[in-house]
């Protein structure tokens, strides 16, 4: 099908081209996407600017994967949210800006974490923007923007804990953290599977410290500061554990989008907006 649309293209371009000396017409919006072909023959394209015929899930639509309960990054809206999405924070924003750049609109989907992250491999979601952290292993799986923003993984005590600094996180009987971040992925590491407990998103994380049934919760910092603000009786340790760099993620190898994507990022980055988004959700300390 995809074979025939080219061809009957090729036909009319060339007829287009015999009678008026060629426009370099960009291909019909309802051809059917193809993320990993279009990719492999698309990234001079998004180079030279054109986002007309971008490899997107549904045509029109830029389809973001994330998890609300991470603020101020993204959460759910009192109202009717950034761009009628139901949410907002920073992320929200940066998605609606780039969506606007790129021409699409833009569609949030709102699910766990790590299902975020799946989303985006097999071609359920076009990109996440989740505060998500680069590392080399995601590298493996996803492409990347450049970064936007800087994390902080912290630790959550509460205010009369043994677990002083981030040194004692080793003696620290169970650490929670929210399933497939960097948070779980450290502690793991550093601290083997048996003392660390994975839960959904941060706030449940963070219920589960207050209950008793963890001794601290391993978080990224923004909303570790907003947790602690709406629960008395909880502190962030003073030494932060790892600093990290947060980037936009597509499926890997969908270079016109990534590349569309960042250049676009760039643009934000360039001339305030960004630092604008930032402003509006994270007043300096
Ligand atoms: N920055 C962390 C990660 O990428 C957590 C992100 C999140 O929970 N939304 O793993």
């Amino acid at each position: 099908m995809k074979k025939l649309l080219a061809l009957l293209l090729a036909l009319t371009m060339c007829m287009a081209l015999a009678a008026c000396g060629g426009s370099n017409e960009s291909a019909p919006a309802a051809e059917e996407p193809a993320q990993t072909e279009q990719a492999a023959e698309g990234g001079d394209a998004a180079q030279t600017g054109e986002t007309g015929d971008l490899p997107v899930i549904e045509p029109g639509k830029l389809i973001m994967a994330t998890n609300a309960q991470f603020p101020p990054y993204e959460m759910v809206a009192d109202g009717e949210g950034v761009a009628g999405t139901g949410l907002e924070g920073i992320d929200v924003e940066i998605a609606a800006a780039l969506a606007e750049k790129v021409g699409l609109e833009l569609q949030i989907d709102d699910m766990e974490f790590d299902s975020a992250l799946v989303a985006v491999q097999h071609g359920q979601a076009d990109m996440v923007l989740a505060g998500l952290t680069y590392t080399e292993e995601r590298d493996e799986l996803m492409d990347f923007s450049d970064p936007y923003a800087q994390g902080v993984q912290v630790v959550i005590v509460k205010e009369d804990s043994p677990i002083q600094t981030a040194d004692d996180l080793a003696n620290a009987g169970l650490i929670g953290t929210q399933r497939g971040t960097t948070g779980y992925i450290y502690c793991t590491g550093d601290y083997g599977e048996d003392h660390v407990s994975p839960y959904d998103n941060g706030a449940t994380a963070v219920q589960a410290l207050l209950n008793g049934q963890v001794d601290c919760v391993v978080i990224d910092k923004m909303p570790a500061q907003t947790f602690v603000a709406e629960n008395p009786g909880l502190k962030i340790l003073e030494t932060s554990y790892v600093v990290e760099d947060y980037v936009l993620a597509v499926n890997e190898g969908n270079t016109q989008l990534q590349t569309a994507l960042n250049d676009a990022l760039n643009e934000l980055k360039a001339d305030g907006t960004l630092q604008t988004i930032v402003d509006k959700y994270i007043t300096a300390e």
